[in-house]
Formats: C-alpha cells, structure tokens, sequence
C-alpha cells in the first residue's frame, strides 16, 4: 500500500462532480469497471446509534445528534451506496474499501463517503454518556506511551483544537506504542497501518449548534465526561 501523509487536505467534490470523477476516471482504473445490472450485492447500513439521542446531553444535544447522525452519517451512506451500486467495489467489506480507494484520486469520492461513514460509527462508539472506564490494563499502556493520562489527554484535546479546517483527532496503536494523530476531512489512520482506538469529530456539523465557533470547548468537553476509554482498550487488544 501506497504511503500517505497524514492530515493531508483531500479535495472536497461537488456531488455532481465526484459522481462524474467516479465514472469517469475510476472505470478507466479498473476498480468500479462497468455496471453489471446481474451483481446485486447488499448496501451498507447505517448502524444504529448505541444510545438514545439524547443521552450525551449536556456536552452533546439531541438536535446536534440528530443531525449529524440522521443527516450526515446517514447522506454519506447513501452517497457510497450509490456510488458502488453494481460495481466491483460493492461486495467489499467496509474497512477493505477504505484501503482499496485511500491515495488514489480518481476514488476520491468513494473513499470520502465510505471512510466518513467508518469514521462516524467509529465515533459514535467512541463516546459514552457519562464516559467508560479507564481500565488499569490501559491506564498502563497509556503511561507508558505518554507519561500520564492527563498527557495522553492534553496530546488528543491539542490535536482536535488545532487541526485545520474539517478532521479527526485519534488516539491510535502503533506497534507497542499509543499515539494521538489527526486526519483531514475524511482521512483514516487504518490507511496508514495504525490501528485507530479513539476518535472526535471536529467537523463544523459536530459541535456548531451547541457550541458554535468555541471547538475548543465541545473538546474538552468531550475528552473529560464522554470518552469510551473502555472502547479504546477493546480496539487496542482485539485482533
Ligand atoms: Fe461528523
């Protein structure tokens, strides 16, 4: 697999204009190929959401939940859908997608919309109404990565405040260490080799209408009373 820089700005497409890249150029790659009305793979999903949408209030809202779930989550599933729809990309397992399509332009948009929704899930399942419990398994491998879980915590909240523009902030295995990254729009650390254990949304959509331009707040917010450190030790020790 093709190396690729973190944190790298991806181009953002017109829906006509990525339908017309993914039809274009992508059938010349060789990847989507040509429509075959006889493969009839099945759609992605939309997982459903693990909790009510209210029950990350007050650091989160039903009304933010309820767009960025029900509307964004879900427009990304069904731009991929539609995308793929009787190409030789529609069989494929969601994760085995995003590597397939990850560093190659002419894929541009496939990868955007099927890495936004892994991202999403992922994120959902990031966050805990009243947080999970930091195990003392992990607690360990975090201090050994990064001296103190208030580091580890400062390193994930300086990464979400300061990534330009739309993106990710991960706390992320790298071989025997842990590390915090960031990615842009919509890029995934798995496409790296890193195995992704946490994540927050700084997209706009995920925090505007509580917090409007005050990302720093929603992330400290965030870091402190919603994290899932019991979701991260699951990621880290599954294989
Ligand atoms: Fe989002």
């Amino acid at each position: 697999m093709k190396p690729r820089r973190l944190n790298r700005v991806a181009p953002r497409f017109s829906r006509r204009r990525f339908l017309t890249a993914a039809s274009g150029a992508a059938v010349a790659a060789g990847l989507l190929g040509p429509v075959d009305p006889s493969r009839a793979a099945a759609p992605h999903v939309l997982p459903a959401l693990p909790y009510p949408d209210n029950a990350l209030e007050p650091i989160i809202s039903a009304r933010t939940i309820s767009f960025h779930y029900g509307k964004h989550h879900r427009a990304y599933l069904d731009n991929l859908n539609k995308l793929i729809a009787g190409t030789k990309l529609s069989g494929l397992p969601l994760e085995k997608l995003i590597c397939e399509t990850a560093g190659r332009p002419e894929q541009a948009a496939v990868f955007n919309n099927a890495a936004q929704v892994w991202n999403h899930t992922f994120y959902w399942r990031s966050l805990r109404p009243g947080g999970g419990a930091l195990l003392a398994r992990f607690r360990q491998r975090i201090e050994a990565s990064f001296g103190s879980v208030e580091a580890c915590k400062k390193q994930l909240a300086e990464a979400a405040i300061t990534q330009f523009g739309s993106g990710w902030a991960w706390l992320v295995s790298a071989g025997d260490t842990l590390r915090v990254v960031k990615t842009g729009n919509a890029e995934n650390p798995m496409t790296q080799g890193l195995k992704p254990l946490l994540t927050i949304d700084v997209w706009e959509h995920a925090y505007y209408l509580d917090y409007q331009n005050r990302r720093a707040d929603y992330v400290q917010a965030v870091i402190e009373k919603l994290l899932d450190w019991q979701f991260a030790a699951e990621n880290l020790w599954r294989t």
